[in-house]
């Protein structure tokens, strides 16, 4: 006998949501990603009628995905989307996922633009891996370090008023965990999803923070997006996928409590943001004159590990 779905009571289930006990066809299960998201951005009122919202976009499932929904919602919110790439310049890993990010574009009629490493810090990932001192730099921290300032450029650049980036609830646990296993505790401060405004006037949102990437993928592939499955090359280097793997071993015996600990963390940053706000030091980089908590910021420190020559990349 199959099952039929929990909401509709119409339909066949496709999907078992096993935190909430949830069956679903295809269409609740779809609503249900869709409704969500617009309940995050609600709640954390990431978004205002008539902003300009940047999209980052890897060509990787949760960015198309998060492309989409908000394609679909800028219509009513009057919201104008652009899609920005950044390509790290990674051989035979980006370029399969720009034409795919391309073609889905084209498909949608979103303006893309692309912006490298390349051009804005004077090297690609590869040249950069070679350069690197040691490898306790490791390609996730230079490439980690060199997305957030390109995708922060490359919003200001298209005058966006938002940048959205398509981080799910896995990502935020893994960040978590990394920013506490690396003594980084001020971080943890700055993880609760309302978004802060920065000195450029740039507001960061991630959409996606309440969804388990299980489901994005599921609802990805279910909306006939084409998304790039290879792995980068360097990703083995990065302790995230350790803690990928704890959280969804963790996950299968119990679920739900990767929902627990997001709320934990949530909960946990507010507290740490109010004892950092007293202590809080606000310095410019003297090198490039963004914001930073040290004289030097960590793109001018890495450029200067890697003994680029490339000194024009501030805003
Ligand atoms: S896995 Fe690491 S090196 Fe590869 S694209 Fe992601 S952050 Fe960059
Ligand atoms: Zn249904
Ligand atoms: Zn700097």
């Amino acid at each position: 006998m199959t099952l039929l779905c929990n909401k509709c009571n119409k339909k066949h289930t496709v999907f078992h949501r096993r935190y909430s006990g949830e069956y679903l066809c295809r269409s609740c299960f779809m609503y249900s990603i869709e409704k969500k998201t617009l309940q995050t951005i609600s709640k954390y009122s990431m978004l205002k009628f008539n902003q300009k919202i940047a999209v980052g976009v890897s060509g990787g499932k949760d960015s198309l995905a998060l492309l989409h929904i908000l394609k679909k919602i800028s219509k009513r919110n009057n919201n104008d989307i652009i899609a920005i790439t950044i390509d790290e310049g990674i051989e035979g890993y980006r370029n399969e996922s720009l034409s795919i990010v391309k073609s889905f574009c084209k498909e949608k009629e979103i303006s893309l633009r692309i912006f490298s490493y390349n051009e804005l810090f004077g090297s690609n990932m590869d040249e950069a891996i070679m350069k690197r001192p040691s490898k306790k730099l490791s390609s996730c921290s230079i490439c980690g370090t060199f997305r957030r300032r390109a995708l922060d450029l490359a919003s200001v650049s298209v005058n966006a008023d938002i940048l959205a980036t398509a981080h799910n609830l896995d990502d935020y646990l893994q960040t978590f965990m990394i920013n506490l296993f690396s003594g980084d505790i001020s971080r943890i401060g700055w993880m609760y999803p309302r978004p802060i405004e920065y000195s450029n006037g740039l507001k960061k949102i991630k959409p996606f923070v309440e969804i388990y990437e299980s489901e994005i993928v599921f609802y990805a592939f279910h909306s006939g997006i084409e998304f790039q499955t290879d792995e980068c090359p360097y990703m083995d280097e990065s302790i995230r996928s350790e803690f990928r793997l704890f959280f969804n071993d963790l996950e299968k015996i119990h679920p739900g409590i990767k929902y627990n600990c997001f709320n934990s963390i949530n909960k946990l940053s507010k507290i740490v943001k109010s004892i950092e706000k007293n202590e809080e030091i606000k310095n410019t980089c003297l090198n490039c004159g963004e914001t930073s908590s040290n004289n030097i910021c960590s793109v001018c420190t890495t450029i200067q590990m890697l003994n680029l020559s490339k000194k024009n990349f501030s805003n």
